[in-house]
């Protein structure tokens, strides 16, 4: 397993870093700095050419009278080309996937793994592939000003089988100077272990789950230790206000990601703490229920401008947020968005069907010690489930505080019950819902380079 990994590891460097990615970052950062009017003329130009392709391989968009103008495309787009979702493309392949939805021997197909249901395909081109890694890059080279970055990532990549119960539960890719860990098998047992080999590789950044970042964060000052990364880059998760305290407190800056298998949308969050959309990434529009445009908080509908195989034009994710007015302090122009208030179908409700913010949900778990680690459950429409990991120290009133505060800071209409649990089970892709919602059937997006 070590060697096909690490094979794959000089594989992906020697084809993508080498060869092409070096120059795309350089695109890339000269892009970034160009003037709004000059950033919209590059997206307009990058939606004609994806819709033409649409034309040319989607069968939805056989008949589209595409246009040869692009200044005008934005209108066209909203008024000839309706909102599509994940279950259109599960539904209608033949429409939305090119060849009829059949993937060549070669093809390279991004999947998001469904935690329910099927997963969701996403034929992608190889060049778009590329494109992902530069776009990536460019927001750590945009904080981290280090020529060569040394990078341990905390993420849920299969590097090590699950059974094993010895370190080393990370290997060490050289040719990209990144560490990789386990974060499967993080625990309290194995913690000082990981910290020792962060500790000693001296990473610049971190890229991890808010969760795993969060854990980690949480063995250093269980164990009393030091250790300090100048940048952690979180991503694939909701990031949680009480997470980024404890990361920033202990180990060093949080920076979020936003990004998703299907790949129509991009934010990167920069030093002065804003979210914002790379638009030369994709075209990002915010839309009500009724698919219009909205100053409120609405869906975000994303359409690819890189992917020359399978473009997906205004696909509609359950992430919600709203556009932030205003100009940043960095000096982007790209626009800013609040934070992500989560996903659709994760959304709970007390038991008058009014939807709680899980940020205010954390408020119940303020001042609560002996727990380490929490769900929390809709699984009826009039019930809540508390799920917590006890540490040994747990009284059962540290469980009646919780429902107490939830009454009392989150809403009166709250009926939960508290229920002690040896593990919370992570994703097929070892991330970690903190505010679920089980009475809805989901399928899982995941951004996954
Ligand atoms: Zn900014």
């Amino acid at each position: 397993m070590f060697i096909v990994k690490k094979f794959t590891l000089l594989f992906r460097f020697l084809l993508l870093d080498v060869f092409f990615i070096k120059r795309r970052i350089n695109t890339l950062e000269l892009r970034s700095k160009l003037d709004i009017d000059e950033m919209n003329d590059l997206q307009n130009s990058f939606l004609l050419k994806s819709l033409h392709i649409a034309k040319k391989k989607l069968a939805a968009y056989h008949d589209l009278k595409v246009p040869t103008e692009s200044s005008e495309i934005k209108k066209f787009i909203s008024s000839h080309c309706p909102v599509i979702t994940k279950e259109d493309l599960l539904t209608k392949r033949s429409q939305y996937y090119p060849n009829k939805g059949k993937a060549h021997f070669l093809q390279i197909v991004g999947k998001s793994s469904g935690t329910t249901g099927t997963p969701l395909e996403v034929f992608r081109s190889f060049d778009s592939i590329l494109w992902e890694n530069a776009f990536v890059k460019r927001h750590w080279q945009s904080l981290c000003n280090v020529k060569t970055i040394r990078r341990a990532t905390l993420r849920g990549d299969k590097i090590v089988d699950s059974s094993q119960n010895k370190k080393p539960y990370w290997i060490y890719n050289k040719i990209e100077n990144q560490l990789i860990l386990s974060s499967r098998h993080l625990t309290k047992e194995t913690s000082k272990d990981f910290i020792s080999v962060i500790k000693q590789f001296s990473p610049d950044i971190l890229q991890a789950y808010p969760s795993t970042a969060f854990q980690l964060a949480q063995y250093v000052i269980d164990n009393q230790l030091v250790i300090k990364i100048p940048y952690i880059f979180t991503a694939s998760e909701m990031l949680y206000p009480y997470q980024r305290e404890v990361i920033e407190n202990t180990i060093g800056q949080v920076f979020d990601f936003y990004g998703m298998a299907e790949r129509v949308a991009m934010a990167t969050e920069c030093r002065f703490k804003n979210l914002h959309i790379n638009s030369d990434y994709s075209y990002v529009e915010i839309l009500d229920e009724n698919n219009n445009p909205t100053d409120e908080e609405g869906f975000i509908v994303g359409t690819t401008l890189h992917n020359s195989i399978m473009p997906l034009i205004r696909y509609k994710l359950s992430d919600r947020t709203k556009w932030k007015k205003g100009l940043c302090q960095c000096g982007s122009n790209y626009p800013m968005i609040e934070p992500i208030s989560g996903k659709f179908e994760d959304i709970i409700y007390d038991t008058e069907q009014q939807a709680i913010s899980p940020s205010l949900i954390t408020f119940a778990f303020k001042g609560v010690n002996n727990i380490e680690r929490s769900q929390v459950a809709q699984i009826s429409s009039q019930k809540w489930v508390i799920r917590l990991v006890p540490t040994k120290n747990y009284r059962s009133s540290d469980g009646s505080q919780i429902l107490k505060n939830l009454k009392m800071f989150v809403s009166h209409n709250i009926n939960a019950e508290i229920q002690l649990v040896n593990e919370i089970p992570r994703t097929v892709a070892g991330k970690y819902r903190w505010v679920i919602n089980e009475t809805t059937t989901k399928i899982e997006s995941e951004y996954n380079v």
